[in-house]
């Protein structure tokens, strides 16, 4: 993972306050500052903050109604709050932590406690971001795996009703895959799907073209914003960048190298639909490429 700034978010009515925190914390995040509780939500959705540090006590709203906005707003939900109160008040304290705040920082400041409090949680918070990419990461190839998938999937649907063009759906299937592990070994095998991955990282370039592992020789691809012509473009610059890697294949009955088959469903703006039934489309015109005699791209406009 690239080693980048983590960004935290003072929220106190007191200018006082707020450069104290900076003083301590500046060397430690990116420091963003709101003044008041209105400003905090804007900018918590803005700047997407790694920890939010929260004064309980300001005059348009409190912290705690500040974190409810936070915690229902599906953006910024996941955000990590820190109270920052006067108010050594256990019932108070236990009122935050039910809010879903993860600790409480006290005033008047203490250097080291503010310090290493803050240290602990941005520390917490890097760990769970490492741990979550890994979990959406297929540990061969280096791509996202299904489970992320499932997720780009879903929202990229959600986005394609916003859209003017279409969203693609590539389903692609190794040929021959089960002879050339037989015949070369798993080792082989292993390293054929990582070239695989390769080829869709050579190709894809688009910030929001996407690739993952489906299955065991089975990938996906999602190109938003794309058309018929645009995804064949796409789908045959891969399978020239595959065929560039010659992968020798003398037990498939498609060609002398390892190739693909892909089905491709391009689905409208106005059609409603859910991952699955794309998904089976998808599936049914990589069927009719295998069934035509593999080594091809199968493509149709998504069915109601
Ligand atoms: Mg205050």
């Amino acid at each position: 993972m690239e080693n980048f700034s983590q960004k935290v978010l003072i929220v106190d009515d007191e200018k006082a306050n707020r450069k104290i925190l900076k003083e301590l914390l500046q060397d430690e995040a990116t420091i963003i500052f709101a003044k008041n509780g209105e400003q905090a939500v804007e900018l918590a959705r803005k700047h997407m903050p790694d920890l939010i540090l929260l004064d309980v006590i300001m005059p348009d709203r409190s912290g705690f109604e500040v974190i409810e906005d936070i915690k229902n707003d599906k953006q910024t939900m996941n955000i990590s709050v820190i109270f920052v109160t006067g108010l050594a008040n256990s019932d108070d304290e236990e009122r935050g932590f039910d809010l879903g705040g993860c600790d409480y920082i006290y005033k008047p400041f203490k250097a080291n406690i503010v310090i290493a409090r803050v240290m602990m949680h941005l520390e917490l918070i890097k760990q769970r971001k490492m741990l979550n990419e890994i979990a959406h990461i297929d540990a061969l190839t280096g791509i996202s795996n299904r489970r992320k998938m499932d997720i780009v999937l879903t929202d990229e649907l959600a986005a394609n009703k916003r859209d003017k063009n279409k969203l693609a759906v590539a389903l692609i299937d190794v040929d021959y895959f089960k002879p050339y592990n037989d015949n070369y070994g798993h080792g082989a095998g292993d390293a054929a799907l990582k070239k695989i991955a390769t080829s869709f990282r050579e190709v894809l370039q688009r910030p929001r073209d996407f690739a993952a592992r489906y299955g065991g020789e089975e990938f996906l691809i999602i190109l938003p914003n794309s058309s018929i012509e645009g995804t064949e473009l796409i789908i045959s610059n891969i399978v020239q960048a595959l065929a560039d890697k010659e992968i020798k294949h003398e037990h498939s009955k498609a060609s002398d190298l390892l190739t693909i088959s892909i089905g491709a469903v391009l689905v409208g703006d106005e059609q409603a639909t859910t991952p699955a039934e794309v998904l089976l489309q998808a599936d049914k015109l990589l069927y009719q490429a295998k069934e035509n005699g593999r080594n091809q791209l199968v493509i149709n406009d998504f069915e109601i």
